[in-house]
Protein backbone atom coordinates (compact mmCIF):
# COMPACT_ATOMS: atom_id res chain seq x y z
CA UNK A 1 0.00 0.00 0.00
CA UNK A 2 1.36 3.23 -0.71
CA UNK A 3 1.58 7.13 1.23
CA UNK A 4 -1.38 8.40 -0.65
CA UNK A 5 -2.10 12.35 0.59
CA UNK A 6 -5.83 13.61 0.52
CA UNK A 7 -6.84 17.53 1.79
CA UNK A 8 -8.75 20.49 0.70
CA UNK A 9 -9.87 24.12 1.83
CA UNK A 10 -13.56 25.23 1.11
CA UNK A 11 -14.33 27.73 -1.60
CA UNK A 12 -15.60 29.99 0.80
CA UNK A 13 -13.12 32.67 0.13
CA UNK A 14 -9.63 33.24 -0.94
CA UNK A 15 -6.87 31.65 1.52
CA UNK A 16 -4.99 33.63 4.24
CA UNK A 17 -2.30 32.83 6.24
CA UNK A 18 -3.73 30.88 8.49
CA UNK A 19 -4.50 28.40 6.05
CA UNK A 20 -0.96 28.67 4.81
CA UNK A 21 0.71 27.75 8.12
CA UNK A 22 -1.51 25.25 9.15
CA UNK A 23 -1.87 23.48 6.05
CA UNK A 24 -0.90 24.99 2.81
CA UNK A 25 2.81 25.44 3.50
CA UNK A 26 3.01 21.35 4.88
CA UNK A 27 1.40 20.36 1.78
CA UNK A 28 4.43 21.92 -0.64
CA UNK A 29 6.75 21.15 1.63
CA UNK A 30 5.69 17.37 1.46
CA UNK A 31 4.80 17.85 -2.03
CA UNK A 32 8.30 18.70 -2.60
CA UNK A 33 10.20 16.06 -0.32
CA UNK A 34 8.47 13.05 -2.87
CA UNK A 35 7.61 10.67 -0.38
CA UNK A 36 4.19 10.20 -1.00
CA UNK A 37 3.07 8.40 -4.10
CA UNK A 38 -0.12 10.22 -4.97
CA UNK A 39 -1.30 14.08 -4.20
CA UNK A 40 -5.05 14.71 -3.72
CA UNK A 41 -6.17 18.43 -2.91
CA UNK A 42 -9.82 18.80 -3.47
CA UNK A 43 -12.03 22.25 -3.41
CA UNK A 44 -14.76 21.22 -1.31
CA UNK A 45 -17.68 22.84 -3.12
CA UNK A 46 -20.61 20.49 -2.22
CA UNK A 47 -18.99 20.84 1.83
CA UNK A 48 -18.98 24.87 1.06
CA UNK A 49 -22.50 24.85 -0.10
CA UNK A 50 -23.71 23.30 3.33
CA UNK A 51 -23.84 26.66 4.70
CA UNK A 52 -23.76 28.42 1.15
CA UNK A 53 -26.87 26.78 -0.16
CA UNK A 54 -28.43 30.16 -1.09
CA UNK A 55 -24.99 31.47 -2.45
CA UNK A 56 -23.82 29.29 -5.51
CA UNK A 57 -22.12 32.48 -7.03
CA UNK A 58 -19.84 32.77 -4.19
CA UNK A 59 -18.95 29.27 -4.14
CA UNK A 60 -18.60 29.46 -8.14
CA UNK A 61 -15.92 32.33 -7.75
CA UNK A 62 -14.00 31.28 -5.24
CA UNK A 63 -13.49 27.95 -7.26
CA UNK A 64 -10.98 29.31 -8.98
CA UNK A 65 -9.82 31.98 -6.23
CA UNK A 66 -8.43 28.70 -4.06
CA UNK A 67 -6.91 27.32 -6.92
CA UNK A 68 -5.11 30.56 -7.80
CA UNK A 69 -4.02 30.56 -4.33
CA UNK A 70 -2.91 26.73 -4.09
CA UNK A 71 -0.61 27.60 -7.18
CA UNK A 72 0.69 30.83 -5.77
CA UNK A 73 1.84 28.71 -2.33
CA UNK A 74 3.59 26.12 -4.63
CA UNK A 75 1.27 23.83 -4.96
CA UNK A 76 2.73 21.90 -8.24
CA UNK A 77 0.29 20.58 -10.79
CA UNK A 78 2.56 18.00 -12.04
CA UNK A 79 3.10 16.42 -8.28
CA UNK A 80 -0.39 17.48 -6.81
CA UNK A 81 -3.76 16.56 -8.46
CA UNK A 82 -6.03 19.48 -7.79
CA UNK A 83 -9.77 18.70 -8.17
CA UNK A 84 -13.45 19.87 -7.42
CA UNK A 85 -15.88 17.61 -5.08
CA UNK A 86 -18.69 17.95 -6.88
CA UNK A 87 -17.10 16.46 -9.98
CA UNK A 88 -16.88 13.26 -8.68
CA UNK A 89 -20.35 11.63 -7.72
CA UNK A 90 -19.07 8.50 -5.93
CA UNK A 91 -18.42 10.91 -2.78
CA UNK A 92 -21.52 11.58 -2.52
CA UNK A 93 -22.93 7.83 -3.01
CA UNK A 94 -20.27 6.84 -0.19
CA UNK A 95 -21.64 9.29 1.99
CA UNK A 96 -25.03 8.06 2.31
CA UNK A 97 -23.08 4.39 2.97
CA UNK A 98 -21.35 5.57 5.41
CA UNK A 99 -24.62 7.23 7.03
CA UNK A 100 -25.82 4.15 8.18
CA UNK A 101 -22.30 3.98 10.60
CA UNK A 102 -22.66 7.32 12.41
CA UNK A 103 -25.28 8.26 15.04
CA UNK A 104 -27.09 11.51 15.33
CA UNK A 105 -25.61 12.25 18.61
CA UNK A 106 -21.72 10.78 17.97
CA UNK A 107 -21.79 14.07 14.98
CA UNK A 108 -23.42 16.31 18.25
CA UNK A 109 -20.63 15.23 20.03
CA UNK A 110 -18.27 16.26 17.83
CA UNK A 111 -16.47 19.56 19.05
CA UNK A 112 -15.77 21.17 15.98
CA UNK A 113 -19.36 20.50 14.79
CA UNK A 114 -20.23 22.03 17.97
CA UNK A 115 -17.84 25.60 17.79
CA UNK A 116 -19.15 25.53 13.71
CA UNK A 117 -22.97 25.63 14.67
CA UNK A 118 -22.33 28.12 17.36
CA UNK A 119 -20.22 30.29 14.77
CA UNK A 120 -22.89 30.31 12.04
CA UNK A 121 -25.93 30.52 14.94
CA UNK A 122 -27.03 27.12 13.73
CA UNK A 123 -28.29 25.94 16.88
CA UNK A 124 -31.82 26.02 15.98
CA UNK A 125 -31.94 25.58 12.36
CA UNK A 126 -28.82 23.38 11.55
CA UNK A 127 -29.29 22.19 7.82
CA UNK A 128 -29.11 18.70 7.54
CA UNK A 129 -26.12 18.89 5.19
CA UNK A 130 -24.05 20.94 7.28
CA UNK A 131 -24.66 18.36 9.91
CA UNK A 132 -23.45 15.45 8.67
CA UNK A 133 -20.08 17.11 6.64
CA UNK A 134 -17.93 15.03 8.70
CA UNK A 135 -19.35 11.86 7.18
CA UNK A 136 -18.75 13.35 3.68
CA UNK A 137 -15.43 14.26 5.22
CA UNK A 138 -15.08 10.79 5.92
CA UNK A 139 -15.90 9.28 2.48
CA UNK A 140 -13.86 12.13 1.15
CA UNK A 141 -10.51 10.78 2.59
CA UNK A 142 -11.37 7.45 2.44
CA UNK A 143 -12.33 7.43 -1.50
CA UNK A 144 -8.97 8.19 -2.31
CA UNK A 145 -7.18 5.90 0.35
CA UNK A 146 -5.22 8.36 1.64
CA UNK A 147 -3.12 7.48 4.51
CA UNK A 148 -2.09 10.88 5.44
CA UNK A 149 -4.34 14.23 5.96
CA UNK A 150 -2.32 17.34 6.59
CA UNK A 151 -4.20 19.67 8.23
CA UNK A 152 -5.40 22.50 10.77
CA UNK A 153 -5.87 21.37 14.65
CA UNK A 154 -9.25 22.17 14.00
CA UNK A 155 -9.79 19.22 11.77
CA UNK A 156 -8.59 16.74 14.63
CA UNK A 157 -12.02 15.35 15.58
CA UNK A 158 -12.61 15.41 11.80
CA UNK A 159 -10.37 12.24 11.52
CA UNK A 160 -11.15 11.08 14.32
CA UNK A 161 -14.85 10.30 13.17
CA UNK A 162 -13.34 9.23 9.68
CA UNK A 163 -10.83 6.61 11.61
CA UNK A 164 -13.84 5.30 13.63
CA UNK A 165 -16.33 4.84 10.24
CA UNK A 166 -13.27 2.65 8.38
CA UNK A 167 -12.99 0.79 11.52
CA UNK A 168 -16.81 0.46 11.59
CA UNK A 169 -17.33 -0.79 7.92
CA UNK A 170 -13.95 -2.94 7.95
CA UNK A 171 -15.74 -4.51 10.88
CA UNK A 172 -18.88 -5.36 9.38
CA UNK A 173 -18.06 -5.96 5.43
CA UNK A 174 -14.71 -6.87 5.80
CA UNK A 175 -10.87 -4.83 5.10
CA UNK A 176 -11.92 -2.79 2.76
CA UNK A 177 -10.66 0.68 3.76
CA UNK A 178 -7.79 2.71 5.13
CA UNK A 179 -7.16 4.37 8.52
CA UNK A 180 -5.71 7.57 7.72
CA UNK A 181 -3.68 9.66 9.95
CA UNK A 182 -3.57 13.73 10.70
CA UNK A 183 -0.84 15.30 10.07
CA UNK A 184 -0.60 18.63 11.95
CA UNK A 185 2.11 21.61 11.80
CA UNK A 186 5.08 21.03 14.02
CA UNK A 187 5.14 24.52 15.01
CA UNK A 188 3.00 25.19 17.83
CA UNK A 189 1.98 28.69 16.58
CA UNK A 190 0.61 27.06 13.26
CA UNK A 191 -1.95 24.82 14.98
CA UNK A 192 -4.29 27.57 14.81
CA UNK A 193 -3.81 30.77 13.62
CA UNK A 194 -5.55 33.61 15.38
CA UNK A 195 -7.15 36.27 13.96
CA UNK A 196 -6.00 40.07 13.49
CA UNK A 197 -8.47 40.76 16.30
CA UNK A 198 -6.93 38.47 18.34
CA UNK A 199 -10.01 35.51 18.18
CA UNK A 200 -8.84 32.35 18.37
CA UNK A 201 -9.06 31.10 14.82
CA UNK A 202 -8.12 33.34 11.56
CA UNK A 203 -11.25 32.68 9.67
CA UNK A 204 -12.71 33.28 6.31
CA UNK A 205 -16.30 33.69 8.26
CA UNK A 206 -15.14 36.28 10.55
CA UNK A 207 -13.53 38.51 8.64
CA UNK A 208 -10.12 38.85 10.29
CA UNK A 209 -7.58 37.49 8.26
CA UNK A 210 -4.77 38.46 6.08
CA UNK A 211 -5.00 36.90 2.75
CA UNK A 212 -2.21 35.69 0.34
CA UNK A 213 -3.51 37.54 -1.97
CA UNK A 214 -3.14 40.94 0.05
CA UNK A 215 -1.94 43.88 -1.57
CA UNK A 216 1.57 45.47 0.47
CA UNK A 217 -0.37 48.82 1.52
CA UNK A 218 -3.12 46.49 2.90
CA UNK A 219 -1.01 44.46 5.19
CA UNK A 220 0.74 46.89 6.52
CA UNK A 221 -2.60 48.58 7.83
CA UNK A 222 -3.88 45.30 8.81
CA UNK A 223 -0.83 44.32 10.97
CA UNK A 224 -0.72 48.54 12.36
CA UNK A 225 -4.24 47.83 13.55
CA UNK A 226 -3.57 44.29 15.20
CA UNK A 227 -4.26 43.18 18.86
CA UNK A 228 -1.53 43.14 21.22
CA UNK A 229 -1.23 42.99 24.92
CA UNK A 230 -3.95 44.61 26.52
CA UNK A 231 -2.00 45.65 29.62
CA UNK A 232 0.90 46.88 27.37
CA UNK A 233 0.14 50.48 27.62
CA UNK A 234 3.51 52.37 27.79
CA UNK A 235 6.29 51.50 25.90
CA UNK A 236 7.79 51.03 29.28
CA UNK A 237 5.48 48.29 30.80
CA UNK A 238 6.15 44.68 31.13
CA UNK A 239 4.62 42.99 28.37
CA UNK A 240 3.11 39.49 27.27
CA UNK A 241 4.30 37.53 24.15
CA UNK A 242 2.25 34.43 24.94
CA UNK A 243 -1.25 35.27 24.19
CA UNK A 244 -0.40 38.08 21.57
CA UNK A 245 -1.21 37.71 18.23
CA UNK A 246 1.99 40.06 17.18
CA UNK A 247 3.79 37.87 18.80
CA UNK A 248 1.79 34.62 17.66
CA UNK A 249 2.43 35.63 14.14
CA UNK A 250 6.03 35.89 14.21
CA UNK A 251 6.31 32.64 15.66
CA UNK A 252 4.56 31.74 12.66
CA UNK A 253 6.85 33.21 10.81
CA UNK A 254 9.82 34.80 11.70
CA UNK A 255 13.11 32.93 10.53
CA UNK A 256 16.58 34.32 12.33
CA UNK A 257 18.21 35.41 8.96
CA UNK A 258 15.14 38.13 9.24
CA UNK A 259 16.53 40.18 12.33
CA UNK A 260 19.84 40.52 10.63
CA UNK A 261 17.67 42.06 7.34
CA UNK A 262 15.30 44.16 9.51
CA UNK A 263 16.33 44.61 12.65
CA UNK A 264 20.02 43.90 13.82
CA UNK A 265 19.80 44.88 17.42
CA UNK A 266 18.31 41.17 18.06
CA UNK A 267 20.01 37.88 17.29
CA UNK A 268 16.65 36.26 17.66
CA UNK A 269 12.78 36.18 18.38
CA UNK A 270 14.13 35.25 22.15
CA UNK A 271 15.81 37.99 22.50
CA UNK A 272 12.79 40.04 21.05
CA UNK A 273 10.48 38.58 23.26
CA UNK A 274 12.64 39.04 26.72
CA UNK A 275 12.56 42.42 25.86
CA UNK A 276 9.25 42.81 25.52
CA UNK A 277 8.47 41.10 29.04
CA UNK A 278 11.11 42.81 30.70
CA UNK A 279 9.45 46.42 29.19
CA UNK A 280 10.81 49.02 26.92
CA UNK A 281 9.91 47.44 23.86
CA UNK A 282 6.90 49.30 21.99
CA UNK A 283 4.43 47.56 20.03
CA UNK A 284 4.83 50.04 16.65
CA UNK A 285 8.73 48.87 16.64
CA UNK A 286 7.42 45.08 16.61
CA UNK A 287 4.51 45.35 14.50
CA UNK A 288 6.97 47.20 11.65
CA UNK A 289 9.34 44.37 12.02
CA UNK A 290 6.24 41.81 11.58
CA UNK A 291 5.32 43.78 8.64
CA UNK A 292 8.85 43.48 7.34
CA UNK A 293 8.37 39.92 7.61
CA UNK A 294 4.99 39.38 6.07
CA UNK A 295 5.92 41.36 3.60
CA UNK A 296 9.07 39.15 2.89
CA UNK A 297 7.29 35.97 2.85
CA UNK A 298 4.02 37.00 0.87
CA UNK A 299 6.01 38.83 -2.05
CA UNK A 300 6.73 35.79 -4.30
CA UNK A 301 3.19 34.28 -3.33
CA UNK A 302 1.35 37.77 -4.53
CA UNK A 303 3.84 37.97 -8.11
CA UNK A 304 3.34 34.14 -8.64
CA UNK A 305 -0.46 34.38 -8.21
CA UNK A 306 -0.35 37.42 -10.55
CA UNK A 307 1.17 35.42 -13.24
CA UNK A 308 -1.47 32.72 -12.58
CA UNK A 309 -4.46 35.33 -12.97
CA UNK A 310 -3.36 35.78 -16.66
CA UNK A 311 -3.60 32.13 -17.40
CA UNK A 312 -7.03 30.85 -15.91
CA UNK A 313 -8.17 28.98 -19.12
CA UNK A 314 -4.74 26.70 -18.16
CA UNK A 315 -5.96 26.72 -14.45
CA UNK A 316 -9.59 25.67 -15.59
CA UNK A 317 -7.62 22.90 -17.60
CA UNK A 318 -4.94 22.09 -14.19
CA UNK A 319 -8.81 21.20 -12.86
CA UNK A 320 -10.45 19.72 -15.32
CA UNK A 321 -7.43 17.03 -15.49
CA UNK A 322 -7.34 16.84 -12.00
CA UNK A 323 -10.80 15.79 -11.47
CA UNK A 324 -10.58 12.99 -14.23
CA UNK A 325 -8.12 11.09 -12.48
CA UNK A 326 -9.42 11.81 -8.97
CA UNK A 327 -12.66 10.12 -10.43
CA UNK A 328 -11.32 7.47 -11.88
CA UNK A 329 -9.41 6.75 -8.29
CA UNK A 330 -12.93 7.03 -6.44
CA UNK A 331 -14.40 4.60 -8.99
CA UNK A 332 -11.87 2.12 -7.98
CA UNK A 333 -12.56 2.29 -4.24
CA UNK A 334 -16.57 2.37 -4.89
CA UNK A 335 -16.42 -1.05 -6.82
CA UNK A 336 -14.57 -2.48 -3.69
CA UNK A 337 -17.13 -0.71 -1.57
CA UNK A 338 -19.96 -1.55 -3.42
CA UNK A 339 -18.35 -5.39 -3.61
CA UNK A 340 -17.79 -5.43 0.45
CA UNK A 341 -21.47 -4.40 0.59
CA UNK A 342 -23.18 -6.94 -1.44
CA UNK A 343 -24.74 -4.48 -3.76
CA UNK A 344 -23.03 -5.40 -7.23
CA UNK A 345 -25.90 -7.21 -8.66
CA UNK A 346 -24.78 -7.63 -12.04
CA UNK A 347 -20.76 -8.46 -11.38
P1 LIG B 1 -14.65 28.69 6.75
O1 LIG B 1 -14.77 29.87 7.64
O2 LIG B 1 -15.41 28.77 5.47
O3 LIG B 1 -14.84 27.37 7.48
P2 LIG B 1 -11.84 28.45 7.15
O4 LIG B 1 -11.07 29.71 7.14
O5 LIG B 1 -12.15 27.78 8.45
O6 LIG B 1 -13.14 28.70 6.30
P3 LIG B 1 -11.41 25.90 5.88
O7 LIG B 1 -11.54 25.80 4.40
O8 LIG B 1 -12.53 25.42 6.75
O9 LIG B 1 -11.08 27.43 6.23
O10 LIG B 1 -10.07 25.18 6.35
C1 LIG B 1 -9.09 24.71 5.44
C2 LIG B 1 -7.83 24.21 6.12
O11 LIG B 1 -7.13 25.28 6.73
C3 LIG B 1 -8.07 23.20 7.25
O12 LIG B 1 -7.02 22.26 7.21
C4 LIG B 1 -7.96 24.02 8.50
O13 LIG B 1 -7.53 23.25 9.59
C5 LIG B 1 -6.90 25.04 8.11
N1 LIG B 1 -7.08 26.31 8.81
C6 LIG B 1 -8.10 27.19 8.64
N2 LIG B 1 -7.96 28.26 9.45
C7 LIG B 1 -6.80 28.06 10.14
C8 LIG B 1 -6.08 28.81 11.13
N3 LIG B 1 -6.54 29.98 11.56
N4 LIG B 1 -4.92 28.31 11.62
C9 LIG B 1 -4.44 27.13 11.17
N5 LIG B 1 -5.06 26.37 10.25
C10 LIG B 1 -6.22 26.81 9.73
MG1 LIG C 1 -13.54 25.96 8.46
Amino acid sequence: MGKIILTGDRPTGKLHIGHYVGSLRERVALQNQGGFDKIFVMLADVQALTDNAENPQKIRDNIIEVALDYLAAGIDPAKTNIFIQSMIPELTELTVYYMNLVTVSRVQRNPTVKTEIKMRNFEKNIPVGFFVYPISQAADITAFRATHVPVGEDQEPMIEQCREIVRRFNMIYGETLVEPEIILPKNHACLRLPGLDGKAKMSKSLGNCIFLSDEPEDIRKKIMSMYTDQNHLRVEDPGETENNPVFIYLDAFCKDEYFKEFLPEYNNLEELKAHYRRGGLGDVKVKKFLNNVMQTVLQPIRERRKEWEQRKPEVYDILKHGCEVARAEAQKTLHDVRKAMKINYFE
